[in-house]
């Protein structure tokens, strides 16, 4: 379980560092589906201080089953999506500014850019319900169906991913395009892409950089 409270401190120092947070905002979890142990981070603890130690691991049910910290006031969302999607083992959650920002116009990311296609087709928004409820967990399950993340109503941003590394690009590439589409709306009307193009583009993702062998590439 150490390399798993490694990855999470890791990736969250990432988040600061790639901008996608400050201070405390938001949180990370990473589930070894084995041993059905999920280690997430601790409420309210600025990523810069944190340790493999402060990392929280808790059961399926959020029983804490080892750790000295209170685990994220968000550990409810994060148990809910992992039981609702069994292939999923890493939730990362942003404030991150741009998509923040639609998130409080309570506007979804629709395909300005084909880059979306690392989230889905667009990026959906879950209804507004108060941070840490099971009302706001619900709320983010029902809209990630078919989508890896999710805007949260007048909050932030949650991923989900087979790994910490592919939900943390697909955070990083929700707020490039949730960047673009703000800039594009400051100076005309941004182009969606049609939904025949984004699904040649989610097709052509599935062979997207070094994760298939060079023959089982499509052309
Ligand atoms: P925690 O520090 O409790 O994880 O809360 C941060 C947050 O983003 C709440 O939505
Ligand atoms: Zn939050």
């Amino acid at each position: 379980m150490e390399k798993l409270r490694e990855s999470v401190v890791a990736f969250g120092k990432r988040l600061v560092s790639s901008g996608l947070t400050v201070g405390s905002g938001g949180n990370l979890s990473a589930l070894n589906a084995e041993k059905g142990v999920i280690a997430i981070t601790p409420s309210g603890v600025a990523y810069e201080e944190l340790t493999p130690s402060s990392i929280v691991l808790v059961d399926s049910l959020g029983r804490v089953v080892d750790g000295n910290l209170k685990p994220s006031s968000e550990l409810v969302f994060h148990l809910a999506l992992y039981e609702k999607f069994p292939d999923i083992r890493a939730v990362v959650h942003t404030h991150s500014v741009y998509a923040t920002t639609f998130a409080c116009l309570r506007w979804e990311i629709p395909a300005v850019h084909y880059l979306i296609g690392f989230a889905g087709k667009k990026v959906p928004l879950a209804p507004y319900a108060t941070f840490g409820s099971e009302e706001l967990a619900a709320n983010i399950v029902n809209a990630m169906a078919g989508y890896q993340a999710v805007l949260l109503a007048n909050h932030g941003l949650v991923v989900m991913g087979k790994s910490m590394e592919q939900a943390f690009n697909v955070a990083e590439e929700t707020e490039f395009v949730a960047r673009v589409y703000y800039q594009s709306k400051c100076i005309g009307e941004p182009v969606v892409l049609p939904n025949r193009e984004m699904d040649r583009v989610l097709e052509k993702f599935k062979n997207y950089g070094q994760s298939t062998p060079i023959s089982d590439e499509a052309t």
